[in-house]
């Protein structure tokens, strides 16, 4: 068989072999195949392009395959749960870098290019730059490196939008006269580059994820203008579907926050909330001690549990679910109720509750546990906060009005496990811990919960 047709061949089995692992990830049960899957279908193609007969050194490829093996296996194995979102960053930061370098590198060596390669050329290093620094911005802020205030400036969207104007003016002058323009093309990748920060840094640190999934999408769109640059179909597949993956998935984190992209990027979300939140809270805080929860627990016939990102910092996933498995031996029905952002990353919850082996069945989604929640004994709040604030609900003035909540405070009782009566990551205050029915066990949320459990086990 000729050569290019084998390599096509198994491009397209390894293209349809993503598009399958994609849509097993979207159920819990079948994600983990699914990642396998679309990793086998890599592997493949990663194989088949070294027959490629315009690869000019082995060496550095079996070097690049080597470096990166053993920092991802490091890095995959040493990062906390709660630090995923950084390294997801870091990812989509360094394939936007990838693909600037591919763009520039078939410039070196090969200026007269014609139009068409000369666009992609500029694409992949316009957007890969920009992927680059925002992504490593994104990684500062979440890892509070850097600020995660939102940092404004007066006159910043124009600042913005003339560097972006100026970018594509560059762009269009480079390609229709490549060969000339070597000078023209270092001034954009400069201009790539800073494009990225100056994008990133009026976000919020709270709005990070979203950003990450976005800039994950940029990635894709870099590499699929590689693709074209390289003519590699595989990685135009790939790119593609990266791109669109990581819009849709954007899409969806905004509507859960019921925020549009536009207030995400250009709001300054994280200072108009400090300037803003005036929510005021009545009533008072009742503390309850885990022996007296213990009581409530064990005359509970229904429990719905509520995960948030404190879930994650205690790392309570399976002392949780161990106290699901008591309640339930004890005749209690128990469902975990997740709300589409808790914690720091889309899914967090699923994959955490997913590690301890809570079934798949007694996940609930948001829009499915709220019409039921009146008919719950005790929602157990588990470290969430901002996606069990009534003030989205209730208060207009709230800087998360509107954004859709698990309504706990409907439930005949609410426990919160929390450690104090900070906010959470939006900065705002929750009238939920002032609620008649809601009581307040404070501690570190595994330690709680490790005391229900010792308490229904010594009972
Ligand atoms: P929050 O950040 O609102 O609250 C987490 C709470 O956990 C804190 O109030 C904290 O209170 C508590 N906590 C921290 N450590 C512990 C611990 N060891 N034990 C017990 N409690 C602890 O989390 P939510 O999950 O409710 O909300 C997620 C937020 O992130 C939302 O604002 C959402 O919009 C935002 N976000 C999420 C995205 C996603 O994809 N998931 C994307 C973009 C934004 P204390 O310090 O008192 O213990």
């Amino acid at each position: 068989m000729n050569r290019d047709v084998l390599i096509n061949a198994v491009y397209i089995i390894a293209a349809i072999s993503f598009i399958f692992g994609l849509k097993m990830l979207s159920s819990p049960a079948t994600a983990r195949k699914g990642n396998l899957v679309s990793a086998v279908g890599m592997l493949l193609a990663v194989v088949v392009t070294m027959l490629n007969k315009e690869i000019i050194s082995y060496q550095w490829i079996g070097f690049g395959i080597i470096a990166g093996s053993v920092a991802g296996v490091f890095a995959a194995r040493l990062v906390a749960m709660t630090r995923m979102p950084e390294m997801v960053a870091l990812f989509n930061g360094f394939g936007g870098l990838a693909s600037l370098l591919v763009g520039w590198a078939v410039y070196h060596y090969q200026p007269s290019v014609n139009v068409f390669t000369a666009v992609t050329i500029y694409l992949s290093v316009l957007i890969g730059g920009i992927t680059f620094t925002g992504s490593v911005v994104a990684f500062g802020k979440l890892s509070e490196v850097i600020t995660g205030k939102p940092v404004l400036y007066t006159g910043q969207q124009i600042v913005n939008a003339v560097l972006l104007i100026g970018a594509i003016a560059c762009g269009v002058v480079f390609s229709i006269v490549p060969a000339a323009n070597y000078p023209l093309f270092i001034v954009s990748v400069v201009l790539s580059l800073v494009l990225g920060v100056l994008a990133v840094i009026p976000i919020g640190g709270a709005d990070m994820p979203v950003v990450i999934s976005l800039l994950n999408s940029y990635s894709g769109l870099a590499a699929c203008a590689a693709g074209f640059v390289i003519q590699n179909n595989i990685l135009i597949v790939a790119g593609s579907l990266v791109g669109a993956s990581g819009i849709i998935l954007t899409n969806i984190m905004c509507k859960a926050m019921n925020r549009s992209l536009s207030n995400v990027l250009f709001s300054g979300f994280g200072a108009v909330v400090n300037s803003k939140a005036k929510t005021s809270v009545e009533g008072e805080v009742k503390p309850i001690v885990v022996e007296d929860a213990y009581y409530i627990l064990e005359a509970a016939r229904s429990v719905v549990i509520v995960p948030g990102y404190g879930m994650a910092v205690a790392q309570a996933q399976h002392v949780v679910r161990e106290l699901g498995e008591l309640l339930e031996a004890n005749g209690c029905e128990v469902k975990y109720a997740i709300h589409p952002v808790a914690g720091r990353m889309p899914g967090h919850m699923n994959v955490l509750l997913a590690e301890a082996n809570v079934p798949y069945d007694q996940l609930v989604e948001m829009d499915d546990i709220n019409p039921m929640i009146e008919t719950v004994d005790v929602c157990m709040v588990v470290g969430a906060n901002d996606v069990v604030n009534p003030a989205a609900r209730e208060d207009e003035s709230s800087p998360i009005y509107g954004m859709p909540i698990i309504n706990v405070d409907y439930a005949r009782t609410v426990f919160v496990l929390k450690r104090s009566m900070a906010s959470g990551f939006a900065g705002i205050s929750n009238p939920l811990f002032y609620k008649n029915n809601t009581r307040m066990l404070f501690g570190d949320a595994k330690q709680s919960i490790q005391g229900l459990v010792s308490e229904f086990k010594n009972s």
